[in-house]
């Protein structure tokens, strides 16, 4: 029933009224004269009708005027001013009761997600200041030792400064990822879509890597019978970044002073290309494989450290596969080197 409250109260009010028309009508009979038959049906009737109506009009005009301020506030606070009422009178109870209902849902969920953005906040600044802390205090060890001992050795110097050098550009590219993030993650990046030789994209990033996978003693190579064209709609430049992420840990990754072999293989999925760079690194424990895409998350904090890394690359890479709405995985064995793949439309 729609309004319980009013309706009872008015309906419950026009009873006693009626009740009290028989009375009155049984007092003048005793006292006066007598009363018709039909007079005692009709009467009590239509004061039953009158009085319904006029109480429900009453009360419903009294909780209007009790609850229009606040219900205005609500309405024009609402989610977005589109859904709800939009009526300049009043609306009925139940259209109020559903809208507050709303409201108070919506107030709810913007709770939610200011806490959410708030601890997001407070980690994410506790997270890049502790990034930026190592490479500023060791700059700072660095410079201040040539300051107070003065340059008298020129290869120590040299040496002081190169490593001062490799941390300012540590600093550098936590800065460039962290940029690269928070475009990503504001949704304010306009994808440039076109079609793309996946392949052609894969041997690009081999040669941009040859020189530390040659530091690494580790071959990269196209996997067997993969060597072909494969094209498929992406923004190339991003898609280059994603593959550079993949194929640099494939090569930071690979086992310590052992050779080592990166492929990238490319699958045809009917509507999609499956595109895999594979490993015989480190591997990763399947307890830290759902963590790996988190900003921040590395496994081995000093070797990630060691190789440059800030825990950004793979989170990096995931927004831009979810830019393109599509998908990356991870199979990895702990001690048998780990597969990344990602798949993209065919064009
Ligand atoms: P980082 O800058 O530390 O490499 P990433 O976001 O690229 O950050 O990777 C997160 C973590 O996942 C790394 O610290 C590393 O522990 C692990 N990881 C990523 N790729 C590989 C891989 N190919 N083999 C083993 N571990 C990997």
């Amino acid at each position: 029933m729609k309004n319980p409250v009013p309706r009872f109260v008015a309906f419950f009010s026009a009873i006693i009224l009626s009740l009290f028309s028989l009375l009155v009508l049984l007092t003048i009979q005793i006292k006066f004269v007598r009363v018709s038959g039909s007079i005692w049906i009709v009467v009590p009737i239509i004061l039953f009708v009158f009085a319904y109506l006029v109480f429900l009009f009453f009360i419903k005009r009294y909780i209007h005027r009790k609850i229009k301020l606040i219900y205005k506030y609500i309405l024009n606070t609402k989610l977005g001013s589109g859904s709800g009422s939009k009526k300049h009178t009043f609306p009925d109870l139940s259209i109020v009761e559903k809208d507050v209902e709303q409201w108070a849902h919506h107030q709810q969920d913007q709770m939610k997600s200011l806490e959410q953005t708030a601890k997001y906040r407070r980690e994410f600044v506790g997270n890049v200041s502790h990034e930026l802390r190592t490479p500023i205090f060791n700059m700072q060890g660095y410079l201040e030792t040539l300051l107070d001992h003065g340059v008298r050795d020129e290869k120590v110097t040299l040496d002081y400064l190169k490593k001062a050098i490799e941390n300012l550009e540590r600093m550098n590219r936590i800065v460039h990822n962290l940029e690269a993030i928070s475009r990503l993650e504001e949704g304010g990046v306009e994808l440039n879509v076109n079609r793309v030789n996946i392949n052609a994209l894969a041997k690009e990033v081999m040669g941009l890597l040859a020189v530390p996978a040659k530091e690494e003693q580790v071959a990269l190579s196209i996997k067997a019978g993969c060597d072909k064209s494969f094209w498929v709609m992406a923004d190339e430049d991003l898609i280059r970044q994603v593959l550079i992420n993949l194929v640099f840990n494939a090569i930071k990754y690979s086992k310590p002073n052992q050779e080592g072999i990166v492929k990238i293989g490319f699958y045809d999925m009917v509507d999609h290309i499956l595109t895999e760079v594979s490993d015989q690194g480190i591997g990763i424990a399947a307890k830290h494989l759902p963590h790996i895409y988190e900003r921040f998350y590395r496994i081995d904090k000093g070797r990630s450290r060691k190789t440059g890394g800030s825990g950004l690359g793979l989170s990096i890479v995931k927004h831009i596969i979810d830019a393109h709405g599509q998908t990356v995985n991870v199979r990895s064995r702990d001690g048998f080197g780990s597969t990344f793949g990602f798949t993209l439309k065919k064009a």
